[in-house]
């Protein structure tokens, strides 16, 4: 009976947490702009401390599209579409996402982009484009710039409000004993996979599932698939390292997970070799 009566506790618990009060804000409930504001005043000094101007442009093309650039040595480019202040499909958390994988782009933490054909733009010393690769955008957005964008705010009572998926919670919370720290980790989650499924053109990716593909060399060229993403939103999530912990334009072990400091919240090998 005992027993029982536990599972039955357990049970209401899972349901509990997994059942959302209320969907997370999306549309018009979105204060988009400040959530513009809040990562540019982290950003903007982060850059500025690095000779680097950061500017924000407003595009106006009804596209759901960002971008992260590097102009130039001195200049770099945030642009955001309007397209993503209609879409009903983007929660707040998820274009906060999307803001911290462009900006990602731009503070071109390692591995870097490899330099497209007929390239001619800015190169770094390795002869790369200076901007993260992609799976180091969704990476440095999980791991460092949603921590960084989100401090402050009351995660737990965020998760208990708009719910997180069973297995998201399970994960975090082997990762992060603190409830706080768990909910915080919860949330990344749910951030990213709500931004990989905003695109207008998007695939499948499924939290229970991993791209087991092992390419013999890091995908620095191209977006990794929808499900190899998810992956590296989760590995960011999941990775304890302190959010403020330096990281390096060329080592990609620091301020970062690695196989050897902590595996589960390593970049995933279906993009990157270690
Ligand atoms: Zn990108």
């Amino acid at each position: 009976m005992r027993t029982l009566m536990v599972l039955f506790a357990l049970t209401l618990a899972a349901t509990t947490r997994a059942a959302p009060v209320s969907a997370p804000p999306t549309g018009a409930q979105v204060d988009f702009q400040g959530i513009i504001a809040r990562a540019l005043s982290i950003y903007v000094p982060y850059m500025a401390a690095r000779g680097v101007t950061l500017e924000f442009v407003q595009s106006h093309q009804h596209g759901i599209t960002g971008s992260g650039n590097r102009d130039s040595e001195t200049h770099a480019t945030l642009t955001v579409d309007d397209g993503y202040y209609t879409n009903p499909k983007i929660t707040e958390d998820g274009f906060r996402f999307m803001v911290c994988h462009e900006l990602g782009h731009i503070t071109g933490s390692a591995p870097h982009m490899e330099a497209p054909a007929m390239y001619d733009g800015i190169l770094d010393d390795k002869g790369d484009v200076p901007i993260s690769a992609e799976g180091q955008a969704d990476y440095f957005a999980a791991a460092k710039c949603m921590r960084q964008v989100l401090a402050g705010q009351d995660d737990v009572a965020y998760v208990r409000a708009h719910g997180a998926p069973r297995l998201v919670a399970a994960e975090c919370s082997q990762s992060f004993p603190d409830e706080e720290g768990a909910a915080l980790c919860q949330r990344i989650m749910v951030a990213g996979k709500n931004f990989l499924d905003s695109f207008a053109r998007s695939f499948p990716s499924s939290f229970d599932a991993q791209d087991p593909a092992r390419p013999p060399y890091s995908l620095l060229g191209e977006h990794p698939p929808a499900q190899c993403r998810l992956d590296t939103v989760v590995a960011g999530a999941l990775c304890p390292v302190d959010k403020d912990a330096p990281v390096d334009p060329y080592d990609p072990a620091a301020g970062f997970c690695t196989s050897k400091n902590f595996p589960q919240g390593a970049r995933p090998a279906c993009w990157f070799k270690e």
